[in-house]
């Protein structure tokens, strides 16, 4: 079976990525070759961490390897929070802490648009791919539902009324950057040196 690694250690990405792979591809992730903890990601574009952390992974495993990094790009702070929008309201990743901080710098702004962005890396002996997928949207003036995870209850993607914290993980998955970014990606493994 074809081998796939995903550099990373959160188990609910291996499974995310796994369901999507289908069963003709084995994902395996970092802990599988013995790597725990937080991964680096000290670079200064979410293009610069994705591919840090796909050649570390690469480097470690000797498999085709992927990694991705997001963030949340608002224009009135001139893409603020961006690569750093885990740690946005300090060095602890704190959810509520950042959404606060987001929408107190937000507070008297008449341009709420933001974008979600991910950024997916492959590695292979190779090559060295980037995969991009971006939803638009706005800044809500108040943290609504409960779904989700990190700035989720701020985020209403353009066309429509709901936060993503709102919606079924379905629902988002029709639509979100990361959703975007993988089949971009899936769009691509048939050419890949699998
Ligand atoms: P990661 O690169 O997927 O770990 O994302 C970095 C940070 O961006 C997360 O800790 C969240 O704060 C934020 N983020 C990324 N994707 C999402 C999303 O789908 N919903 C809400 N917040 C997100």
């Amino acid at each position: 079976m074809v081998r796939i690694v995903l550099s990373s250690t959160n188990p609910a990405k291996v499974s995310e990525l796994q369901q999507l792979l289908g069963s003709t591809m084995q994902v395996l992730c970092l802990s599988d070759f013995g790597v725990s903890g937080e991964l680096n990601e000290d670079g200064d574009t979410l293009e610069e961490n994705a591919l840090q952390k796909a050649r570390f992974g690469y480097a470690v495993s000797g498999s085709p390897c992927l990694a991705d990094d997001s963030g949340l790009e608002v224009n009135a702070l001139g893409g603020r929070p961006g690569v750093r929008s885990a740690r946005y309201a300090g060095v602890d990743r704190n959810d509520q802490a950042n959404m606060e901080l987001l929408l107190a710098e937000l507070d008297d702004a008449d341009d709420r648009s933001a974008r979600f962005r991910t950024v997916i890396a492959y590695v292979d002996h190779k090559a060295e791919l980037l995969f991009e997928g971006s939803v638009e949207g706005r800044i809500s003036t108040e943290a609504r539902g409960t779904a989700g995870f990190g700035y989720d209850p701020v985020f209403i993607p353009e066309g429509g009324v709901l936060t993503f914290a709102e919606m079924t993980s379905s629902e988002k998955n029709t639509m979100s950057h990361r959703a975007r970014a993988i089949a971009l990606f899936l769009d691509h493994v048939g050419m890949l040196h699998l």
